[in-house]
C-alpha cells in the first residue's frame, strides 16, 4: 500500500543511483520526529537507524563475487547460445526460478513449451499462471519480480501486463544493456564470472566481467578435452595432464581473479593429498578408456585437486569452493552436503598457506560455516546465491556472522545468474537483507550505529577488493588484448 506522502520510486532512483532504497524503509516512509511523537506506534529511534543504514547500503557499490553471465554479444545473438533457449521475456525466468516452477508442480511438457522459441511469447503466461502464485514470493520469484518492475515498469505479472513485459524485454535487451543493468541500476563495480562456456572466458568487458579459472572440468574428467584441445598437448599421461593444467595457469593466471570449483555437486570436498606416483597408472586407465573403481577415481580427483590448488597458490589466487545447496530438482543428497563444512576444515588445516572462499553460506548448514571462518585464518565466507535461496536465513547468517567472526572475511554478494536481468533483483534483495541485518543489530543493542555504518564498505566491496587483489587485476585487464 502506498501512503500519500511516500516518495515515488522513480525519484528515489535518481537520488541514490541504485534501485529502491526507500522502497524498503520499514513502512516505506521516513517519519519526522513530530509525526512520531504524535503517533506512539511509530518508533522514531528505529526509523532514524533504518534511514541511515538503508541510505548508505543502497548507495554503496557492490563487488559481485560470483556470476555465470554469458557475454553480452552472445545474449544479443539470440538463441545461438545454448543458455538462450528462447529470446523473449522467459529469458528472465531461465535460471533458478525455473527450479521453483518445477518444484511447484509444473510439468516437463509445460516447462519445455515455456522456454520454447516456437511458442508465441504472449501465450507463455498461461503456462506459468497456475504456478506463479506459489513461487512469486520465494527469493527466486522476488528476484525476477524486481527485475520486471525496475526494468519494464511492470508491478504484477498477469494476462494484462504480459505484453508490456515482452515489449520491455525487447527494449532493454540492446547493445550496452549489461552496463546499464549492472552498473547504472544495480550499482555493481565489477563481477566475477565463472564462465559456462569455457575454463576461462576472454571477455569483451574484461574489467566489468572479471573471470574465474574454472577447474571443475578437470576434476570430473568431463571437461578434460576442453582443457587439452587449445593447448595442443595430448592427454596420454598424468605428466601431460599436469602440462595442460600448467598451460591454463601460465596463460590466464594473471588475468583470473580466482580458481573456482563446484565439484561438491558430484562428491564431498574431502580431498586427501595423493602423490603423482600413486595415480599415474590410474590416469593411464582413463586414457585406455577403462572404467575406474570409486576409490581409484577419488584418488585421481584428490591428486588433481591439490595439483591445481598448488598452482592457484603459485599464482596468488584464492580457491572458491561450492558448498551446500544444489540447484535444479530431485538430485540433492543432504547427507553429503552436511559433510561439506567438516571437510572444509580439513582442507584449511592441510593447506594453511592457501585461501579458501567457501560459497553460498553452505546453505542450510550456515552455522557450521560461521564456525569454520571464525576458527581458520585461511577460510572466508561468500554469501553469493544465498540471498535468493533463502533471504531470511541469509539475513540471519549475516547478523550472526558479524557478531561471531571477523568482518574482514566475508563477501556479501554474488548474483550467480546466467541472464543479466535478475542480477538487478538479486542485488536489491541483498541490499535489503544487509540493511535489515545491520539495522536489527543496532536496534537490538549488539552494535553501535557508527559501527554498523563503518561495516558497510568492507562487506560490500572492500573485502573483495583486498581478497581478490582487484586493483592489480584491473590494471592488467585494462590493457589486455586477447588473442
Ligand atoms: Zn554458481
Amino acid at each position: 500500500m502506498k501512503s500519500k506522502n511516500s516518495i515515488s520510486r522513480r525519484s528515489t532512483l535518481k537520488g541514490t543511483g541504485a534501485v529502491g532504497a526507500l522502497t524498503f524503509l520499514g513502512s516505506k516512509t521516513v517519519h519526522s520526529k513530530e509525526e512520531t511523537l504524535a503517533n506512539p506506534d511509530l518508533n522514531y529511534y528505529a526509523s532514524v537507524i533504518r534511514e541511515k543504514v538503508f541510505q548508505k547500503v543502497f548507495q554503496t557499490p557492490f563487488i559481485d563475487t560470483h556470476e555465470h553471465l554469458i557475454e553480452e554479444k552472445d545474449r544479443l545473438s539470440g538463441t545461438r547460445h545454448p543458455e538462450v533457449k528462447s529470446d523473449d521475456w522467459t529469458m528472465v525466468f531461465s535460471h533458478y526460478i525455473k527450479a521453483d516452477m518445477i518444484s511447484a508442480g509444473m510439468s516437463q511438457e509445460a516447462y519445455d513449451m515455456f522456454f520454447s522459441p516456437g511458442v508465441d511469447p504472449l501465450d507463455k503466461w498461461a503456462l506459468l499462471e497456475p504456478y506463479w502464485p506459489a513461487v512469486k514470493n520465494t527469493g527466486y520469484g522476488q528476484a525476477v519480480s524486481i527485475a520486471l518492475r525496475e526494468l519494464y515498469d511492470v508491478d504484477a505479472l498477469s494476462a494484462k501486463t504480459i505484453k508490456r513485459v515482452q515489449s520491455g524485454y525487447e527494449k532493454v535487451r540492446r547493445r550496452g544493456f549489461y552496463k546499464y543493468i549492472l552498473c547504472d541500476l544495480a550499482n555493481i563495480e565489477s563481477c566475477q564470472v565463472n564462465s559456462v562456456d569455457e575454463p576461462f572466458k576472454e571477455s569483451d568487458m574484461p574489467t566489468l566481467l572479471m573471470q574465474d579459472l574454472a577447474i571443475v572440468g578437470v576434476l570430473t574428467g568431463l571437461g578434460l578435452r576442453q582443457f587439452s584441445e587449445p593447448t595442443g598437448i595430448e592427454l596420454n599421461s598424468l605428466s601431460n595432464c599436469h602440462k595442460v593444467i600448467d598451460w591454463w595457469f601460465d596463460k590466464y593466471g594473471k588475468y583470473a581473479v580466482s580458481v573456482k570449483s563446484q565439484h561438491a555437486y558430484f562428491r564431498d570436498i574431502d580431498y586427501e593429498k595423493v602423490a603423482a606416483e600413486e595415480v599415474e597408472a590410474i590416469f593411464k586407465k582413463t586414457v585406455d578408456k577403462q572404467s575406474l573403481g570409486s576409490e581409484e577415481a577419488k584418488m585421481l580427483e584428490d591428486h588433481l585437486f591439490w595439483y591445481m590448488a598448488d598452482k592457484a597458490t603459485e599464482f596468488n589466487l584464492p580457491i572458491k569452493l561450492h558448498m551446500g545447496y544444489y540447484n535444479d530438482n530431485n538430485c540433492m543428497p543432504l547427507s553429503r552436503l552436511i559433510s561439506n563444512p567438516g571437510s572444509a576444515t580439513d582442507l584449511c588445516r592441510m593447506a594453511p598457506e592457501k585461501t579458501f572462499v567457501l560459497m553460498h553460506i553452505c546453505y542450510p548448514y550456515y552455522e557450521e560455516l560461521i564456525s569454520v571462518v571464525k576458527h581458520y585464518t585461511n577460510a572466508y565466507a561468500d554469501m553469493c546465491w544465498a540471498w535468493i535461496v533463502n533471504p531470511i536465513a541469509s539475513k540471519d547468517f549475516l547478523k550472526k556472522y558479524l557478531v561471531t567472526a571477523p568482518a574482514n572475511k566475508i563477501l556479501t554478494f554474488g548474483g550467480d545468474y546466467t541472464p543479466v536481468e535478475p542480477v538487478l533483483g538479486h542485488a536489491t534483495i541483498a541490499r535489503r537483507g544487509i540493511a535489515l541485518a545491520l539495522s536489527e543489530l543496532v536496534e537490538e543493542g549488539w552494535m553501535s550505529l557508527e559501527s554498523a555504518l563503518e561495516t558497510i564498505d568492507p562487506i560490500m566491496h572492500g573485502n573483495a577488493r583486498r581478497i581478490f587483489n582487484l586493483a592489480e587485476k584491473a590494471k592488467v585487464l585494462n590493457n589486455v588484448r586477447w588473442g
